[in-house]
């Protein structure tokens, strides 16, 4: 067998080995299909027990309340910027509100700014999103269509520690986050995710939607563009995206089974990340982190060198340390480390090593 290099990818991402080699025992022979996943229907019993395994684990662990529905859509994170806004800002005569903290957010208004009126609360643009605002301080007006943030900005690696809890109706994109430590859904109308960052493959996307939005949404729009129809026919209106769907079912099980629920799976999260602050904080400046302090985030660790040259011989001699997937986003640069739920201590530990290796050769 060839050997498995730490990914540090930003998504798609490392997935837990136990969860790839379940995937790979039952590649040929679904347990009670006698067929591949690939191959069978999405009708079947064998994958009706699949999405509703899914769903479950997935209720079970964020304990999302009964008035909520829980949908497998295609089309990635990106395509909810513009469904969010189709569905509950065109018809609604209200404005939508954006907190950006980051380039998704950006993207985010990009899309609702062409469904209708669109104000920017907060933007943290300018010190070039190193920081989030502060909940209290925010000028949230309950009566808009919703209120829409980032909960991990990914690319520049700054995450909100809190959830809000004044009223609003909140929508969140939590792909980069979602299913890594304990989140109060009831105070939100909806919450998103692509799968590839955190919950499985690449190809579905989570959407948590509170049931009351489904009647608010817009009246008329394109059959697969509309919420309903994905909540009306539990995500089978048309052929789903059964491969991620079934390994979301098994990283799901995974965490209920080697972590209890999303508490523990935030203290192991918190702990990787704190080795990777501390290598940041006690390099005499030689490593120096992106995001401010009180907002950094524990899936994506981002920081720069001196130079882009020591950044990338820094990444070049990671990788010949099978250490891989270190460059920041291309509109960034410097080092990001993504190191969601399935990166493992060991993972951590080989990168922090290498840090401290790395910079007693080159300060
Ligand atoms: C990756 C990512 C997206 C885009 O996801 P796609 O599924 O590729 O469309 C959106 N938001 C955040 C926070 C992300 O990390």
């Amino acid at each position: 067998m060839t050997k498995r290099i730490y990914n540090f990818a930003a998504g798609p991402s490392t997935l837990p080995l136990p969860v790839l080699k379940q995937a790979q025992d039952e590649f040929l022979e679904l347990p009670g299909a006698g067929a591949s996943i690939l191959e069978i229907s999405h009708r079947s019993a064998a994958f009706e027990k699949i999405i509703n395994g899914a769903e479950s684990n997935l209720r079970k662990l964020l304990s999302i309340p009964e008035n909520y529905k829980v949908l497998f859509i295609q089309g990635g994170a990106s395509l909810q910027f513009s469904m969010i806004p189709m569905n509950l800002l065109r018809d609604s005569g209200k404005r939508a509100d954006y907190i950006v903290t980051g380039a998704w957010g950006s993207k985010a208004v990009k899309e609702s700014q062409k469904e209708g009126e669109t104000r920017i609360l907060w933007d943290g643009k300018d010190p070039g999103y190193r920081g989030v605002p502060d909940w209290q301080s925010l000028d949230v007006d309950k009566d808009t269509a919703y209120v829409h943030f980032t909960s991990n900005e990914t690319i520049q690696g700054v995450q909100f520690q809190e959830m809000p809890e004044t009223e609003a109706t909140w929508v969140c994109d939590m792909s980069s986050d979602f299913i890594s430590r304990p989140v109060p859904v009831d105070r939100f109308g909806l919450i998103y995710a692509g799968a590839q960052k955190n919950a499985g493959p690449a190809g579905a996307t989570i959407v948590i939607i509170r049931e009351d939005l489904l009647d608010r949404a817009s009246k008329g729009l394109h059959t697969m563009l509309d919420y309903r129809t994905h909540a009306e026919n539990r995500s089978l209106y048309n052929t789903p995206p059964a491969f991620s769907i079934y390994v979301i079912n098994l990283v799901t099980e995974w965490i209920l089974a080697e972590f209890g629920g999303l508490s523990e799976m935030a203290a192991g999260n918190e702990k990787k990340a704190a080795l990777f602050y501390s290598a940041i904080d006690t390099s005499e400046g030689f490593y120096r982190g992106h995001a401010d302090e009180y907002c950094r985030s524990r899936m994506n660790v981002t920081w720069r060198l001196k130079n882009e040259a020591l950044e990338s011989a820094f990444i070049e001699e990671a990788y010949r340390a099978d250490l891989h997937e270190l460059a920041g986003h291309r509109s960034v640069g410097g080092i990001r480390a993504s190191i969601y739920n399935a990166m493992t201590l060991e993972g951590v530990h080989a990168l922090v090593e290498f840090m401290e290796t790395f910079r007693e050769q080159n300060s």
